[in-house]
């Protein structure tokens, strides 16, 4: 019999794959499940892809990234957070999982303490695990899921390496404004830990957002092209951060990943020629849509960014037995569970048809109201 690694017993899919293999099973569900845009790759992208494809752009590319990608980044970075990093700080990943992958594998040693504010996005703990460090809850739910400078601090101990930061967050929508980020900047530097911040959702903002690079020098960014441009399955990321992990992740994605896809890295070279406003937009009415029509049924926090809407289960179900509930009622939503320690509340994506949202939305008002969630 095979024995497989002990380290594949630390990380468990079952939450998130049972929503999976019910989204299957069920006949044309209302599904508020899926993380991810609605709309397509813009025509340029698309342009782009093919015509590397014709010019044989197919091979392997240097690992760290094609130079004119990592050029484009480096100025997309100045622009945004006014940092300026030399091309041997930018490592072209595949995707921001890709990104998270080589950081934890990079800097997580047996032992470490990485913090993460809970809830987080699923694949934090689980990398965490996997890499064989522990995973040290950062609670945010009284806090309306921002971070108390203070807290923090008291979970804090000698093995303590790493804070991962997801702003705005998947799944709460929460952006940390800058005085907060200036707050957790300070602890982090009383006591020497490095920050991951993932930045994937960066795009979507509804209001005004900071990096954490812009408030603290010991920050890895992690940013992604999967939402801002609608190419989930085109796998393209990319990290930016000090030479020394910058180029000790480029040695470990050498015998991993090997490089981001080729064809991918040249397609994104368009990018700047994209203009996702219509997108970003079309979004914030969704939330203030999905905020108005839930607010008198459920508690929630309004999400300042991202797509995602993260709710209290009504009248004390927990957010797994709401969610039974609505995959009796044919909707798909994901129980809080599966991005939290607790079990209290549920995560919707709105990036459906508005006609789609509407139902979703009256479903979830009509189930709230229902016999079987006032037991
Ligand atoms: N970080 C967060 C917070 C996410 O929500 C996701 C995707 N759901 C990722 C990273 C991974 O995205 P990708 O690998 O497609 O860039």
């Amino acid at each position: 019999m095979t024995r497989l690694a002990a380290r594949v017993g630390r990380i468990d899919s079952s939450g998130i794959r049972k929503i999976f293999d019910l989204a299957r099973s069920l006949k044309d569900p209302i599904n508020l499940s899926i993380g991810q845009p609605d709309f397509d790759v813009a025509p340029a992208i698309k342009d782009a892809a093919i015509s590397a494809i014709r010019a044989g752009r197919n091979t392997y590319t240097q690992t760290q990234g094609i130079p004119e990608l990592r050029e484009l980044v480096v100025r997309d970075e100045a622009s945004y957070t006014g940092r300026t990093y030399a091309p041997e700080q930018v490592l072209i990943t595949s995707g921001v999982s890709g990104g998270l992958f080589l950081a934890l594998l990079t800097l997580v040693d047996d032992g470490d303490e990485v913090i993460i504010p809970d809830p987080y996005f699923v694949m934090y703990k689980h990398l965490v695990n996997l890499f064989g460090g522990t995973p040290v809850y950062l609670d945010t739910y009284d806090t309306g899921f921002g971070i108390d400078a203070e807290r923090l601090e008291k979970l804090i101990t000698k093995k303590t390496k790493l804070l991962l930061l997801n702003s705005p967050g998947n799944p709460t929508g929460r952006i940390f404004p800058k005085a907060e980020l200036e707050a957790i900047a300070k602890v982090c530097a009383k006591h020497g830990i490095t920050v991951i911040s993932d930045e994937i959702y960066r795009a979507f903002s509804y209001v005004p957002t900071t990096s954490m690079a812009e408030v603290y020098p010991e920050t890895l960014v992690l940013v992604g092209h999967s939402k801002t441009f609608g190419m989930t399955g085109w796998r393209l990321g990319y990290a930016c951060g000090s030479a020394e992990i910058i180029q000790a992740m480029t040695k470990v994605q050498q015998y991993s990943f090997v490089c981001a896809p080729s064809v991918v890295q040249y397609a994104a070279l368009a990018c700047p020629n994209v203009d996702s406003t219509d997108n970003i937009n079309a979004y914030r009415r969704k939330r203030d849509l999905m905020v108005g029509i839930l607010s008198s049924k459920f508690e929630l926090a309004p999400p300042d960014g991202a797509f995602y809407l993260w709710a209290k289960a009504p009248n004390g179900l927990t957010g797994d037995q709401f969610v039974d509930l609505a995959i009796k009622n044919n909707m798909l939503i994901i129980p809080g569970s599966v991005f939290s320690e607790r079990t209290s509340h549920f995560r919707i994506c709105y990036t459906v048809k508005d006609e789609v949202l509407k139902r979703g939305a009256e479903l979830l008002c009509k189930l709230a109201d229902s016999k079987a969630a006032k037991g």
